[in-house]
C-alpha cells in the first residue's frame, strides 16, 4: 500500500517515527515521507522516499525568530499556516497521481493533517508527546508567558486561518487540528502506565506503543558514577546552567557529560574540569547506556530513553508540555523533580545529584519503569496499525 507520510522539522518528532517507516517499508509498503533535510539521511536509510519542505517553510524575520526561540506557541502556528498554503499545490498533485491510502501525520504537523481531511483520506496521527484531551491536558501548566503568548496571538492566528480557507481547508482553531479527538487513529509513543488519564483514550484508536528506540545494552556500571545533561535540542542556549553543572560536581566523585546542543560554542563555558565533557550532540542511547543519572528538561523522548534505559531521571522541565512528563514521570517513581533555582545554586545541584544517585526506591522506580516501557508493542504495533486504517 502507498503511506504518505508528514512531519514537522523537529528531532523529538522525527525520529520515533523513524523505526516505524522502517518496518512498514520491510512489510513491503511504499512510503513517502515529507520532512526536512536535516533528516533527509535517516529517512532514505529506512527506505522510504524523502520529500523535502524546507524551501517552502516561510520565511522568517528577526521579530518571529525572537519567538520562535521562545518556543511562542502562536509564532509556530502562524509559521505551520503559512506552511499548509505554500505547500498546497505539491501535496494536492502527489494526492491525486499518487493516490495514497492512508496518511501518517505528526499530530503537530498541520499540513500533515489538514492534507487528510482536505482530500478526505483515512488518518493516522503520529503523537510524540502524551496523547492530549480535556482531561491529560491539565497536566500541562502552562506559565503566565505561555498563556499571554496564546491569548494575545489570536487575531493574528485567525487572519491565517481565514487565508486557507479559499484553499479548500476548513480550520476552526490551532487547538483543534492539534488535539487527539476520541476517535482519531493514534500512534502514541509511551506507554498505558505513563500517559495520564490513559482510561479516557479508547484502546480501539490509541495504540500505546512505547517509546520507538534504537535499542543499546546498558553497560556494567562500575568506578565512577557518570551523571548526563541535556536539555534536548531546542531550547538548550543556558550556558548558565552548564556553569552552574560544572561548578557543582568539580569537587564530586562523578563523571559529568553535558550535551549542550548547537545554539553556541562550547568553548563559550571556558576551562572544564577533568571530570566534565562538554559536546553540542551525541549519541544519547549510548550515553544512556552508562549513565547511573540523567538531568533532562523532560522532551518526551529524552524522559522515555532515560526510563527505557532504567536511568534515574532528575526532572528540569522548562515548557508546559515538559512539565507535564515530569509530573507523570515523578507520579510512576522513575525521577524527582530539581528545583528551578538549582539552576543557579551550585549547593542545591549538589545535594540533589548526591540525593537522587543514593535514592533506592527511585532506582527500583526506574527499573519498574524500563520493564514497563520494554513490554509495549514498539514499531510492529505502531505499523500494525497503519496497515489496519489504510484497509
Ligand atoms: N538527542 C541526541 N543527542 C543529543 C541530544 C538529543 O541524540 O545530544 C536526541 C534525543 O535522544 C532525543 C531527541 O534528540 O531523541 C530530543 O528529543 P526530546 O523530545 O527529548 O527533546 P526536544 O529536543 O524535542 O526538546
Amino acid at each position: 500500500m502507498r503511506i504518505l507520510w508528514f512531519c514537522i522539522p523537529a528531532y523529538g518528532h522525527t525520529n520515533p517515527t523513524i523505526e516505524v517507516v522502517r518496518e512498514l517499508v520491510r512489510r513491503g509498503h511504499e512510503v513517502r515521507y515529507y520532512s526536512f533535510e536535516e533528516f533527509r539521511a535517516r529517512i532514505e536509510d529506512t527506505g522510504a522516499a524523502f520529500i523535502p519542505c524546507d524551501s517552502f517553510l516561510p520565511p522568517v524575520d528577526a521579530k518571529a525568530e525572537r519567538r520562535l526561540r521562545k518556543v511562542s506557541t502562536t509564532e509556530m502556528s502562524i509559521q505551520s499556516f503559512k506552511t499548509v498554503a505554500n505547500l498546497d499545490p505539491v501535496i494536492s498533485q502527489d494526492v491525486a497521481s499518487w493516490c495514497p491510502n492512508v496518511v501518517v501525520s505528526d499530530s503537530a504537523c498541520f499540513w500533515g493533517k489538514l492534507t487528510a481531511i482536505k482530500h478526505d483520506l483515512p488518518l493516522v496521527c503520529s503523537t510524540t508527546t502524551f496523547a492530549f484531551n480535556e482531561r491529560s491536558s491539565k497536566y500541562m501548566e502552562h506559565s503566565a508567558a505561555e498563556l499571554a503568548d496564546m491569548l494575545l496571538g489570536l487575531p493574528r492566528m485567525n487572519r491565517e486561518i481565514r487565508k486557507l480557507r479559499p484553499l479548500g481547508y476548513h480550520v476552526k482553531s490551532a487547538l483543534d487540528i492539534v488535539r487527539n479527538k476520541p476517535d482519531d487513529y493514534t500512534i502514541v509513543y509511551t506507554s498505558r502506565t505513563l500517559q495520564p488519564c490513559a482510561e479516557t483514550f479508547d484502546e480501539t484508536y490509541y495504540r500505546f506503543v512505547g517509546p520507538s528506540v534504537r535499542d543499546v545494552a546498558p553497560r556494567q556500571k562500575s568506578g565512577r558514577p557518570l551523571v548526563y545533561v541535556s536539555l534536548g535540542t531546542v531550547i538548550n542556549d543556558r550556558p548558565g546552567f552548564y556553569r552552574t553543572c560544572m561548578t557543582t560536581v568539580q569537587d564530586m566523585p562523578i563523571d559529568l557529560l553535558i550535551s549542550c546542543g548547537k545554539a553556541f560554542d562550547p568553548a563559550q563555558l571556558g576551562e572544564l574540569p577533568p571530570n566534565v565533557r562538554v559536546e553540542p550532540y551525541v549519541d544519547q542511547m549510548d550515553v544512556l547506556s552508562r549513565a547511573s543519572l540523567f538531568v533532562t528538561h523532560c522532551g518526551m523522548n529524552s524522559a522515555s530513553e532515560g526510563m527505557y534505559m532504567g536511568v534515574p531521571l532528575l526532572l528540569f522541565p522548562l515548557t508546559a508540555e515538559q512539565r507535564a512528563v515530569a509530573r507523570r514521570v515523578a507520579e510512576v517513581g522513575a525521577g524527582v523533580p530539581l528545583d528551578e533555582s538549582a539552576a543557579h545554586d551550585p549547593a542545591q545541584l549538589h545535594q540533589a545529584i548526591l540525593s537522587a544517585l543514593q535514592d533506592e526506591a527511585l532506582q527500583s522506580g526506574a527499573a519498574r519503569m524500563r520493564d514497563d516501557l520494554r513490554s509495549c508493542a514498539g514499531p510492529s504495533g505502531a505499523a500494525d496499525l497503519v496497515e489496519q486504517v489504510a484497509r
